[in-house]
């Protein structure tokens, strides 16, 4: 993997500085119920800011294929919340094309902040965004001075014009502090683990991790694996799951990662099961091969703790995506709860998070602070761990290619 030009690389000092960030935060009748994403912007705003760069921020906002969608995802009330917390005036330009941006950009001083409204309202007239639109591409570049620097690793999956076509189109192409984050972390670990590297997954389904297990089993020691996916593991190997949940057509594949894993594939020796998908019913828990008829697994038991706790202690590098059970319900958020605490006190070890419900669920359960990183991306973590290259880290300029004066 080659190294990418970093914001720390680059002189900004005047410039017009183009940055995407990840602003795709939850709404609730435009009310926004979860800043985190701003706020995980703000070390890469704040430092161009200091720099005295001319800051002109690309976001986007759900899925725009309405009018009504425009309505109601601009970016408006974002740039109000990134203004509040960044305790500074945010110029908000409702047009992603057209002579206001252009020429509020051009009046912008040193130090100041401008938001464009949400890139994806370019997607009602042919999808210009999603499908990086050259043109589109073209004209975004040209509102900068050269200089991009992309901060959005939850679109680093995607290659959109305010990504990859505005790198392509610039003269540099830089990450910013949490995309350096995310490559540091992710990258590098999936890379070049210390060893012995653990993995825990989890989760619904085994068919939407298929190649996060394939690409952990060639980098890691061993790989526990918890959540409603086990039954799938548990049936393949003719066990009775009762109603738990179980993928029928993944039947043949959970044989043969089992069979490829050589013993690396740790499987959980007791849950927690209910009589109904509830958080309230006839709860017990039981050993694997005890399942009653009319009952589903909805978490792992204490044995399995017990069990992947033993591993985890002698980890030096430990992966996490995919909750251990439907820790929505507070009758089956033990598991992934007791695994938050066993990983977090393994001190040697570099813990990572990669998996939107697992960082919402370690956060919620108060371990926020605990891991080295949790991952802002869902679908560009699991990418990432599927050993992928992201295109919107493959456009930046390589430290080593890159002749432009800095
Ligand atoms: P992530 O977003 O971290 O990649 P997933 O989306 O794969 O995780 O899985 C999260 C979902 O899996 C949660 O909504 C959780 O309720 C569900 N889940 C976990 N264990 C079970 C289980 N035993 N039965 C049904 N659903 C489960
Ligand atoms: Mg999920």
């Amino acid at each position: 993997m080659s190294k990418k030009l970093t914001i720390d690389d680059i002189e900004v000092m005047g410039k017009k500085v183009l940055v995407r960030v990840d602003f795709n935060v939850p709404l609730k009748d435009s009310i926004i119920t979860d800043d985190n994403r701003i706020k995980a912007a703000l070390p890469t705003i704040n430092y161009l800011i200091n720099q005295g760069a001319k800051v002109i921020l690309f976001a986007h906002l759900s899925k725009i294929k309405t009018i009504e969608d425009q309505e109601k995802y601009t970016l408006k009330p974002i740039a109000q919340r990134l203004s509040e917390i960044l305790k500074k005036d945010v110029i908000f330009i409702n047009q992603t094309q057209g002579e206001k941006l252009e020429k509020s950009i051009n009046s912008l001083h040193n130090g100041e902040v401008l938001m464009v409204e949400n890139t994806r309202f370019e997607d009602l007239d042919g999808k210009k965004e999603s499908l990086n639109n050259e043109d589109l591409a073209k004209y975004w570049a040209s509102l900068g001075d050269g200089i991009f620097v992309n901060d959005a690793f939850g679109t680093a999956h995607r290659t959109h014009a305010s990504n990859v076509g505005i790198a392509k189109y610039s003269e540099i192409a830089v990450s910013g502090y949490l995309l350096e984050k995310e490559i540091k972390f992710i990258g590098n670990t999936i890379n070049n683990p210390n060893k012995p590297l653990v993995a825990i997954l989890g989760g619904a389904k085994v068919s939407d991790k298929i190649n996060v297990i394939e690409n952990l089993l060639n980098k890691a020691d061993y790989i526990l694996i918890g959540g409603a996916m086990m039954f799938t593991f548990f049936k393949a190997q003719g066990y009775n799951v009762g109603s738990s949940l179980y993928e029928e057509d993944k039947l043949d594949l959970a044989r043969d990662l089992l069979f490829k894993a050589k013993g690396k594939i740790i499987l959980p020796i007791d849950c927690i099961v209910n009589n109904s998908f509830n958080n309230q019913g006839e709860i017990q828990e039981v050993l694997i091969d005890k399942i009653p008829n009319g009952f589903m697994g909805l978490d792992i038991g204490s044995a399995t703790l017990n069990l992947f706790a033993e591993y985890i202690k002698q980890a030096q590098t430990i992966i996490w995506n995919g909750p251990m059970g439907v820790f929505e319900m507070s009758n089956f958020a033990k598991g992934t709860s007791r695994l938050c605490q066993e990983i977090t006190k393994n001190k040697k070890a570099i813990t990572i998070i990669g998996g939107g419900d697992s960082a919402s669920a370690a956060i919620n359960l108060g371990f926020e602070n605990e891991f080295s990183h949790i991952s802002t991306g869902g679908g560009a973590s699991l990418e990432y761990l599927e050993g992928k290259k992201l295109p919107g880290i493959s456009c930046l300029t390589d430290k080593m290619e890159s002749n432009v004066n800095i």
